[in-house]
């Protein structure tokens, strides 16, 4: 087992991208403790401790972990805005930042005390592909605070390379979670949107949160040791060309 012995904390463990890396690392042996703002979801992950999170909540959030000290921090909180700049309300900028890039913030600052006492540790963000990488129609807060949180965790990575604590992102394509339904169905035309969705994967699939789950494993785990500061990108190719 690839994580045993690791203490790891991760957000947005309810459903998901969080729940499928929550799910792989209890079956790699970590103690996890699965984090979500939605109780009644945390009930589906088996074998971890939960917690009722919004990681938008500074201070919840900064004493959880340091009550936690997790080796391994997963921040996978994130929301989709859809829309162009023209139809962004300030409301919709600023809920974003809060929750996509200021509670990474805020969740790297309260773990790093005990990373930095331990000389360990891995901190794995959730961004996207859509973001500094490549752009999509009706993205523009979701890639303008994707593209923050690439630079977030290169900023984080240096500062600390030299004492044994790793950064990375983690920047996916499309994943068949419950929200990407959600999306779906909001366009009003379901079948159609998941039409054009699969159009643009050279694959011709979307990805599973399985599939960002393994990376997940790799990036917490000692055989990453030598990766910091990288977007590491899991899309089925979308971004290739
Ligand atoms: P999802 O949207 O299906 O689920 C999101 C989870 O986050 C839910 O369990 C929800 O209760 C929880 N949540 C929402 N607000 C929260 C808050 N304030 N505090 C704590 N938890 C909160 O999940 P997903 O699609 O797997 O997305 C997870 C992450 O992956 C996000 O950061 C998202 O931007 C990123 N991502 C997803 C895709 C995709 O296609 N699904 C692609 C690229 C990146």
């Amino acid at each position: 087992m690839r994580l045993s012995g690791k203490k790891v904390f991760i957000t947005a463990a309810g459903q998901g991208i969080g729940f499928s890396i929550a799910e792989a690392y209890i079956r790699e042996g970590a103690t996890v403790l699965a984090t979500d703002i939605n109780k009644n979801l945390l009930e589906s992950v088996k074998g971890a401790e939960v917690l009722e999170l919004d990681v938008t909540k500074k201070l919840e959030l900064s004493a959880a972990i340091k009550e936690w000290k997790p080796d391994i921090l997963v921040n996978c909180a994130g929301v989709v805005h859809a829309g162009s700049i023209l139809q962004a309300t300030d409301e919709d900028f600023d809920f974003a930042v809060s929750l996509n890039m200021k509670a990474m913030f805020h969740s790297i600052k309260a773990a790093l005390p005990f990373m930095r006492e331990n000389k360990s540790g891995s901190i794995i963000n959730v961004a996207s592909v859509v973001s500094s990488i490549i752009a999509a129609p009706n993205r523009f807060i979701y890639g303008m605070t994707k593209a923050g949180v690439i630079g977030l965790t290169k900023s984080v990575s240096i500062e600390y390379v030299a004492e044994g604590i790793r950064c990375n992102s983690i920047c996916p394509g499309t994943v068949d979670t419950p929200s990407l339904h959600e999306r779906l169905k909001a366009t009003g035309d379901y079948k159609n949107a998941m039409k054009a969705f699969v159009a643009r994967q050279p694959m011709g699939r979307v990805g599973s949160p399985e599939e960002i789950a393994a990376l997940a494993i790799y990036l917490g785990s000692d055989e990453s040791v030598f990766t910091t500061g990288q977007n590491h990108v899991v899309d089925g190719g979308w971004s290739v060309g």
